[in-house]
């Protein structure tokens, strides 16, 4: 996460001239996308009156909120207290999940850029969505739905949309003995752990690995949301050895397009249960709370934590053609993940992990590599 925040902050002010220059093109091309059909616009004669939201905001219990685009005040002047407040906190992703009209990133050339929708449902339960699927549906709106905001196809924003917002579901239940429903009797219990669909993985791992001393199989980067990870596969640190975090979902409730509020699992809706496991974010409803399989902690976590400079580019040649032999003789295998980094002026950045080895043991792994940079001839 911390490579976005730099990238945002540099891509800011360019991308919020190309946000005005290309609003008419972008609008239209977001109105074919969803749904295939072009729904209603603020600008449109029939967009829902007031009397229609205030009765929305009624059924979500007040939680319907006007979107404010915080890039907005950087489009009026740059030299404002808001826009300069906006560059202050933008390297912060924790910032950025907190407003609804921000995404972690910004866009993607020519592909897609952050758009704000119009309202927000800041659902805090499965009946708040569900109002909001309703009206959206009923009244032919779009409608998106955001957790950690860290889709990279910006698939949680849309302009001019309906925003389901689950970043108040947070809520962590740990189960010692869980049963899907409708699945006793054919399924052993097991220890879980049930999320709201707005965690991010920062809460998922305090709460099963600090609090309740075991493990769950999500992503690497903790801010992203346990929702979209898992709709999305999810691979994570230590997959190689406990694999997805799709693979760990034994429930999910979800909220379909019909309004209603499901149980999936693999003994009821189970079509729509193997769906959610990886067939995208947002595709097959929207999801309330997910239940995930805990595993016991292994005797040993580590990590090895490197950086390599090498004096020339041929000798930096040489390192990186070691380190991928290295990487295939000792790290390919299922007590390690993370990742290496390439990086400008000749520089590899090691950052990988390990679980189920002593100290003695990732020493000795190691020690062949840090032996052979010792010998680096210095050009
Ligand atoms: C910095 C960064 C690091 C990442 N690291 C990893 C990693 O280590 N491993 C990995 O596998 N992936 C990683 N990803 C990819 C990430 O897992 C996916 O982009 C994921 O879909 C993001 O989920 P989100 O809730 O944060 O994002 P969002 O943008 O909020 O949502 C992503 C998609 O899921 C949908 N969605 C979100 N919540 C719900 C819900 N409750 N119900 C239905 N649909 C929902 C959204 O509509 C959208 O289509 C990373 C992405 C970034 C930007």
């Amino acid at each position: 996460m911390a490579a976005l925040g730099p990238l945002w902050a540099r891509e800011l002010w360019g991308a919020a001239k190309n946000l005005a220059r290309d609003a008419g093109t972008a609008d239209l091309r977001n109105a074919t996308r969803i749904g295939g059909g072009i729904r209603r616009r603020p600008s449109d004669a029939n967009w829902p009156s007031q009397a229609a939201w205030k009765r929305l905001n009624d059924e979500v219990d007040g939680n319907l909120i006007p979107v404010e685009f915080p890039i907005e005040a950087c489009l009026k002047d740059t030299e404002s207290a808001a826009c300069q407040n906006l560059f202050n906190n933008i390297h912060n992703p924790y910032y950025i999940g907190d407003q609804p009209g921000l995404t972690q990133t910004l866009g993607w050339v020519d592909a897609w850029v952050s758009k704000p929708s119009v309202y927000v449902v800041a659902a805090s339960n499965a009946d708040h969505i569900a109002a909001a699927v309703n009206f959206a549906r009923e009244n032919d709106l779009r409608l998106v739905v955001k957790g950690g905001g860290h889709s990279y196809q910006g698939t949680s924003n849309a302009a001019d949309s309906l925003l389901v917002w689950t970043r108040c579901m947070h809520d962590i239940t740990m189960h010692e003995t869980f049963v899907p429903q409708g699945c006793k009797g054919k399924h052993t219990p097991q220890r879980a752990v049930t999320l709201g669909s707005g965690a991010i993985w920062m809460q998922a791992y305090d709460a099963v690995t600090t609090k309740g001393g075991a493990y769950v199989q999500g992503g690497g980067c903790t801010t992203v949301g346990v929702a979209g990870l898992v709709q999305s596969g999810g691979f994570g640190s230590f997959s190689k050895h406990y694999g997805t975090a799709a693979a760990g979902l034994l429930e999910a409730e979800v909220v379909t397009a019909d309004g209603k509020v499901r149980i999936a699992n693999a003994c009821t809706n189970s079509d729509l249960f193997w769906a959610l496991k990886g067939g995208g974010g947002g595709t097959f409803g929207a999801v309330s709370k997910v239940t995930l399989r805990v595993r016991e902690l292994p005797e040993f976590w580590g990590a090895a934590i490197l950086t390599v400079k090498a004096a020339s580019d041929g000798a930096f040649r040489r390192l990186l053609r070691y380190f991928v032999g290295f990487y295939r003789e000792h790290l390919f295998n299922d007590h390690w993940g993370e990742h290496a980094h390439i990086a400008s002026d000749n520089v590899l950045d090691l950052l990988v992990v390990c679980h189920d080895l002593s100290t003695e043991e990732v020493k000795k792994i190691w020690q062949p590599f840090l032996d052979w940079v010792a010998r680096l001839p210095a050009a």
